[in-house]
């Protein structure tokens, strides 16, 4: 490690993303307890309409719940190397066929303006690098939504997002197999709305990949 790097790690000892521990040095990403108690997600993926399959590396709780609301809201966009291999070794474990390019479920442009950046764009760009596949914008959000989380009934949901993404119009997906990022799938209606779309652009085929999975 170079002399910067040492500082930096002074400065701000990388910590793990879950629990918020400073790493010890022989730790890499996150910390042996969190790796050991994790809940992580075995077997199928989910199924959603318009895509193969969803597939996650944990159930969205205890230590996963406290770290994405970190992730998402504290701007621990570090985390999203971390966050973004898990995701990358999930799709290539579960899933493993060609793929053609990446892209993810967009916020709305007045969310990215006071969050400051797109937590689901930062995890693509990842697995984009870990996996070589190109990451295109290929969505966007057009209208406003409430938080999904907040609402129970899965019609409800659906139609909370129903209209809310469009392709937008420099969007290519004819004939591709796409891999569609998102943090978390709950009741899977936004990821299906967004894989309309893309299988409306013509798109072959689509995967949903998300970072957890609500229960
Ligand atoms: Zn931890």
């Amino acid at each position: 490690m170079n002399l910067v790097g040492l500082c930096l790690n002074l400065l701000y000892p990388p910590r793990c993303p879950f629990c918020g521990r400073v790493l010890e040095a022989w730790e890499e990403g996150m910390c042996s307890r969190c790796q050991e108690s994790l809940p992580w997600l075995q077997g199928a993926g989910k199924t959603v309409e318009f895509c193969k399959v969803c597939v996650s590396p944990l159930w969205y709780q205890d230590g996963v719940r406290r770290g994405m609301h970190c992730y998402k809201f504290w701007g621990g966009q570090d985390h999203a190397r971390v966050l973004g291999l898990l995701m990358a070794q999930c799709l290539s474990d579960r899933w493993g066929e060609p793929m053609d390019c990446i892209t993810w479920v967009p916020l709305s442009a007045g969310k990215l303006r006071r969050r400051g950046y797109d937590q689901s764009r930062l995890l693509a760009l990842r697995v984009g690098e870990l996996t070589g596949l190109e990451v295109v914008p290929t969505l966007e959000k057009v209208r406003e939504t409430h938080q999904q989380s907040r609402i129970v009934a899965h019609s409800a949901r659906r139609a909370n997002v129903a209209g809310a993404y469009a392709l937008r119009e420099s969007a290519d997906v004819e004939g591709k197999r796409v891999v569609l990022v998102d943090d978390v799938v709950t009741s899977g209606s936004t990821l299906e709305e967004c894989a309309a779309c893309l299988r409306m652009g013509g798109a072959e085929e689509v995967i949903g990949l998300t970072l957890a999975r609500a229960r």
